[in-house]
C-alpha cells in the first residue's frame, strides 16, 4: 500500500512507536519556533532543564505579539529573549520583522522537515510541505532540548482540490469551504493533507493560508505537497536548495477521502463568535462596516496585501469606516513599497501598523462600541478584538477591500471591475538583518532579567485524593481566550502570579478571588466544561495559571489537543464525562471528591468522582498513555522530566 505524505514525514522521523493511527508516537523535531508570548516561558522551563544549547537543527525565537510596549514588561521580555537566544544557539527575530510563520515560511521553512512551535498556527508551515505542529511552550523547550515530541498518531484525511479558483475568491475562500464542511469539531487527532490538480494552481501562501486555519478545524496540523510551485517559491526566497519534492504515492490510502470543487467555491465570511459559523458574502451583504482590518498571519502575504493595493488603487476608504493593515512581514512591506503598492494603499487611507501581529490578538485597533469588523485573521472569538460588543467577521481580503470602499459587507464581485492578477516575484528582496544570530562565546553573554520576568512556577505531584469544589461551569467551545485573555493582559505572560489574576475574566470576574481562596484553604479547584473545551490558541497560560490557582482536574465534554496536552503538560488531569449528561446534574460551588485518584491512575483503572453536594456518583474517561499518566502523578513534564 503506498504512503500518504503525512505518513512519510512522520515515518522518516520516528524516534517510538509505528505509524499506527491513535496510538502515541514520538517524533524527532527539526526545527522549532516559539513567539514573545508564549516564549519567555517556554525559555525560563528550558532555562530550568539545564542544557547549554539547543539540539534541533533550527531553533527562532519571534517578536511578534507584545510589541505595543505600554510600559517596561515588553521591552523587558524581549530583551530577555534576545539575551537567551543568543546564549543557547537560537535565532531572534526582532520586533518588526514580521509574524512568526510569514517570516518561518520565507527564510526557514524546509519541505520535508518537521516544525514544532508554540503558537496553534504552526501548521502555516505545511503549505511548504512540512510536518508543522503547535503545541505548548513546555512542549517547544523539551524539543529544543534534544527530547522527541509526542503526539497521537494522526489519521489522515485527503482534501482533493479540483478545478481553480474564479476571479474574486481567493485561497482564505476555500478554508472557510473547508470550515464548513468539517466544522470546528470531531477532527481532533487528524492530519488535513492536501492533493489533487487543484492544488497546483495554488501559490505557497495560498497553500499557506489554507494550512494556517486547518487550526480552527482542530486538526494536528495540515499539509501541501511540495512541487515545483514550492520550488518556485524558494527560489524567490534564495533559497532553491532547501527544496526536496514531497508526494503522496498514487496509491496512498486515506481514512477519509473529500473533494471540493475550486470553481465552485464563492466569497465566503464567518460570522460571530466562531470561524466554523459559515455563510456566502452574497447572503449578509448590505450590512454596515465599521472597521476593515487586512493582515494576520493568515492573509498578509505580498500576495495578499499586492492584491488589495491593486483593488484600492485610486479609491478612498468609506468615511464611516477604520481601516488597517498589519503587513506580514517586514519583506513584505519591503516589496510592496518597492512596487509602489504602499503608496496606493496610503492615499486610500490605510493605517500601516509594523509587521507583526497586532490588531488580530487584541491589543491595538479594538473596535468601536458594538461595532461590525471585518477582519482576514483567522478567529472572530467573542472578546478577542478588544472590544467585548464588537462582531468580529472573517473574511478574504479581496472582501475586506470590496467593503471598505463602499462601507458595507460586499461580494468583490459586485465591484464591476477586472480582477487583478498578483504573479508571484520571480525574485524578493530580502534583507535579513532584523534576525540576529547567536553569540560565538555564549558563555560570556548574560540573561537579561527585568523585573516582570517571574521563575515558572512549581507543582506537587497529585495528591492521593481530590477533594475540592467545582470552582466554574461553563458551557461549549469554551476558548484559552476565555481561559485567560490575550490583549491588554498579555504583558503579564512572564508573570504568573500576576497573569493568574485574569483566569476566566471574559467568564466570570469573581474566579479569580474564589479559586485562590479555596487553594489557600487547601481545597482543589475542579472546572466543569463542554464540547472542544480549551479551542483556539495554544498558549499554556491556559493550563499554567490554573495551576498555580490550585485547580487539579477539568472534567469536560471533550477537549481540543493542545489544551489537553498543557494541562497534562502542567500535573491538571483532563477527564472528560462517561456519560455526557452527567454534565447536567453538576453545578459551579458543588463539593467533590475524586478518592485514591494517584492509584486508580497509575493503575489506568475506572476512575469515579463522587458529587457530595449532589449525592451522586459518576464516572470519568482518560485515555491516557503511561507516559502522560505518569507526567500527571509528578504533578507535570517538568518534575517528570527531573526525576526521569
Ligand atoms: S493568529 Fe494572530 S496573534 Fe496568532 S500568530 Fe497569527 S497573527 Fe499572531
Amino acid at each position: 500500500m503506498g504512503k500518504s505524505i503525512t505518513q512519510k514525514i512522520l515515518e522518516e522521523h520516528l524516534a517510538e512507536g509505528k505509524f499506527e493511527p491513535g496510538k502515541e508516537i514520538a517524533i524527532k523535531i527539526d526545527q522549532t519556533l516559539t513567539q514573545d508570548a508564549t516564549g519567555t516561558m517556554a525559555y525560563l522551563q528550558f532555562e530550568a532543564m539545564g542544557i547549554s544549547k539547543v539540539k534541533t537543527e533550527l531553533s527562532v525565537s519571534y517578536i511578534d505579539h507584545n510589541t505595543i510596549q505600554v510600559g517596561f514588561e515588553n521591552a523587558d521580555d524581549h530583551n530577555y529573549l534576545q539575551s537567551i537566544a543568543s546564549k543557547y544557539g537560537i535565532l531572534l527575530s526582532r520586533a518588526g520583522n514580521g509574524i512568526c510563520h510569514q517570516v518561518h515560511l520565507e527564510r526557514f521553512g524546509k519541505p520535508g522537515k518537521t516544525l514544532l512551535g508554540s503558537d496553534s498556527h504552526t501548521p502555516t508551515a505545511g503549505g511548504l510541505g512540512m510536518i508543522a505542529i503547535g503545541a505548548g511552550g513546555l512542549d517547544i523547550a523539551v524539543a529544543m532540548g534534544g527530547e522527541p515530541f509526542h503526539l497521537m498518531c494522526p489519521k489522515v484525511t485527503k482534501i482533493n482540490l479540483e478545478g481553480k479558483l474564479r476571479p474574486w475568491v481567493s485561497a482564505k475562500d476555500v478554508v472557510l469551504k473547508v470550515l464548513e464542511v468539517f466544522t470546528t469539531k470531531g477532527n481532533v487527532g487528524y492530519v488535513f493533507e492536501y492533493g489533487g490538480k487543484g492544488a497546483k494552481t495554488l501559490s505557497v501562501p495560498e497553500r499557506a493560508t489554507i494550512t494556517n486555519m486547518g487550526a480552527e478545524c482542530g486538526v494536528t496540523t495540515s499539509v501541501f505537497p511540495s512541487d515545483e510551485i514550492t520550488k518556485q517559491f524558494l527560489k524567490a526566497q534564495g533559497r532553491e536548495k532547501d527544496w526536496v519534492e514531497v508526494k503522496a504515492d498514487e496509491d496512498a490510502e486515506y481514512d477519509r477521502v473529500v473533494d471540493i470543487d475550486l470553481s465552485e467555491i464563492v466569497p465566503l465570511v464567518a460570522y460571530p463568535h466562531s470561524p466554523g459559523n459559515i455563510k456566502t458574502v452574497k447572503e449578509l451583504s448590505g450590512m454596515t462596516v465599521n472597521q476593515v482590518c487586512i493582515g494576520s498571519c493568515t492573509n498578509s502575504s505580498y500576495k495578499d496585501l499586492m492584491t488589495v493595493a491593486k483593488i484600492l488603487k485610486g479609491k478612498e476608504v468609506h468615511p464611516s469606516v477604520s481601516f488597517v493593515i498589519s503587513p506580514g512581514s517586514k519583506q513584505v512591506l519591503e516589496n510592496l513599497a518597492r512596487e509602489g503598492a504602499l503608496t496606493n494603499l496610503l492615499s486610500t487611507g490605510a493605517r500601516i501598523t509594523e509587521p507583526v501581529c497586532g490588531f488580530c490578538i487584541g491589543n491595538s485597533q479594538s473596535p468601536q462600541t458594538d461595532a461590525v469588523s471585518i477582519r482576514t485573521s483567522n478567529r472572530n472569538f467573542f472578546g478577542r478584538s478588544g472590544t467585548k460588543s464588537a462582531k468580529l467577521y472573517l473574511t478574504s481580503p479581496e472582501t475586506a477591500a470590496a467593503s471598505l470602499i463602499t462601507g458595507k459587507l460586499t461580494d468583490p464581485r459586485d465591484l464591476k471591475m477586472d480582477y487583478p492578477q498578483v504573479e508571484m516575484p520571480e525574485k524578493f528582496y530580502i534583507d535579513d538583518s532584523m534576525i540576529i544570530s547567536p553569540s560565538d562565546t555564549p558563555e560570556q553573554v548574560q540573561i537579561y532579567r527585568g523585573p516582570n520576568i517571574g521563575e515558572p512556577p512549581s507543582n506537587p505531584p497529585m495528591p492521593a485524593n481530590i477533594s475540592g469544589i467545582v470552582t466554574i461551569k461553563v458551557g461549549d467551545k469554551i476558548t484559552t481566550d476565555h481561559i485567560i485573555p490575550a490583549g491588554s493582559r498579555m504583558k503579564y505572560r512572564s508573570n504568573v502570579p500576576k497573569y493568574s489574576e485574569f483566569v476566566f475574566e471574559i467568564v466570570d470576574d469573581t474566579f479569580y478571588k474564589r479559586a485562590a481562596e479555596y487553594r489557600d484553604k487547601g481545597k482543589h479547584n475542579v472546572i466543569i466544561g463542554g464540547l472542544s473545551y480549551g479551542q483556539g490558541s495554544s498558549r499554556e497560560h491556559a493550563a499554567l495559571c490554573p495551576m498555580f490557582l490550585g485547580v487539579k482536574v477539568v472534567i469536560a465534554k471533550s477537549f481540543e489537543r493542545i489544551h489537553s496536552a498543557n494541562l497534562i503538560n502542567f500535573g491538571i488531569i483532563p477527564l472528560t464525562f462517561k456519560t455526557e449528561s452527567d454534565y447536567d446534574g453538576i453545578d459551579s460551588g458543588d463539593e467533590i471528591q475524586i478518592p485514591n485518584i494517584r492509584k486508580v491512575i497509575s493503575k489506568n483503572e475506572p476512575l469515579i468522582v463522587k458529587n457530595l453536594t449532589k449525592g451522586k456518583d459518576f464516572e470519568v474517561n482518560y485515555e491516557l498513555s503511561e507516559r502522560q499518566r505518569n507526567i500527571i502523578l509528578a504533578g507535570g513534564m517538568l518534575s517528570y522530566i527531573k526525576n526521569k
